[in-house]
């Protein structure tokens, strides 16, 4: 489903690698914790996966495909088919709860009558039933981030990413979380989640793959979070050798929520709620729906979409 084959990725020459020589292979259906403090890389590899940034060495292939050769024309289409979540939601704040999802579904052309149908079955699929018509911030976190994980199922994508998806939450809404986004995979997504949520990874007893300065120290096939791995730094295990760690995270075992303050030194697009880059950036609330797709565009991307969702060519 999802293929690295020595995939290194230096964002700045001169700098050390945010992620360096990594083989690793997702399988289609699968839950896969990704673990490792601030600046491990975890989001670095997550944004190769949507092609929102590129190896520098190495290749990732997704479904089959090798990205590097995916004309940016199909990029969208190949978007669509990874659901995205973050810490942060990244809700329209003006539109409700219902609105939001249905914006997912609008700009690929659903027709009104599969839309209607469609996104009152979401809502009611993360329990938020009653509450379309809520703005994001008239919903608590937890209830934004089920409207955010809603949106990012409703075309069925074939792989999840969730980038910490439960770093803004209090533990119990967490755990509710966590519950959809197993029952989301049980229904067939491969599931990718990036988190400091240690009770998530210790209950849920999947795939935990460990990392360290970009480099994978630990895959597990049913891992907790703590790590017996020498070089693990969630679990305080010295590194050797590893000059290049966030020095903060080596003094401080506790990692958990590094990344909000991590998103301050970054340059202003790389932030979160950023209008550049990607089919998941925040559209302008004004944007017509279905703009800039023709019928013809859109075939194109059914077609493309179906050769994701084709076990043949899934790997
Ligand atoms: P994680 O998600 O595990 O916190 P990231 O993938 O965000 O790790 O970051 C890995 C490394 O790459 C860090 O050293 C980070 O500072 C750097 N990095 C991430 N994004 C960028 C960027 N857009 N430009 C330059 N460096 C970046
Ligand atoms: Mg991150």
């Amino acid at each position: 489903m999802i293929r690295f084959d020595d995939v290194t990725k230096t964002y700045m020459r001169g700098q050390n690698p945010a992620v360096e020589n990594l083989d690793i292979e997702f399988a289609r259906g699968e839950f896969v914790f990704l673990v490792g403090a601030s600046g491990s890389g975890k989001s670095t590899l997550m944004r190769m996966v949507l092609k929102e940034t590129a190896p520098t060495s190495g290749t990732v292939h997704v479904a089959g495909k090798d990205l590097s050769r995916i004309p940016s024309w199909r990029v969208p289409a190949l978007r669509r088919d990874i659901g995205m979540v973050f810490q942060d939601f990244r809700l329209l704040p003006s539109k409700t709860a219902y609105q939001n999802i249905e914006f997912a579904l609008a700009v690929i052309g659903t027709p009104r009558k599969v839309v209607r149908r469609l996104v009152p079955e979401m809502l009611e699929m993360v329990g938020l039933e009653d509450k379309g018509r809520r703005l994001p911030h008239e919903l608590s976190g937890g209830e934004q981030q089920r409207v955010a994980i809603a949106r990012a199922y409703v075309n069925r994508p074939s792989i999840l990413l969730a980038d910490e998806p439960t770093g803004n939450l209090d533990p119990s809404t967490a755990e509710g979380i966590l519950d959809l986004l197993a029952e989301i995979n049980d229904r067939g997504t491969t599931v990718v989640m990036a988190t400091h949520d240690r009770t998530a990874v210790d209950r849920m007893r999947r795939r935990v793959v460990e990392m360290v300065a970009g480099r994978v120290v630990r895959d597990d096939a049913h891992g907790t979070y703590e790590s017996v791995a020498p070089e693990s730094v969630i679990s305080g295990n010295l590194p050797d050798g590893a000059e290049d760690l966030d020095a903060q995270a080596l003094a401080d075992p506790e990692t958990d929520h590094r990344d909000s303050t991590d998103d301050a030194q970054r340059s202003p697009d790389d932030r979160p709620g950023r209008q550049a880059g990607g089919s998941h950036r925040v559209p302008h609330d004004g944007d017509d729906l279905l703009d800039e797709r023709d019928a013809h565009l859109r075939e194109e991307d059914e077609a493309f979409a179906e050769d994701l969702h084709d076990p043949e060519s899934a790997r």
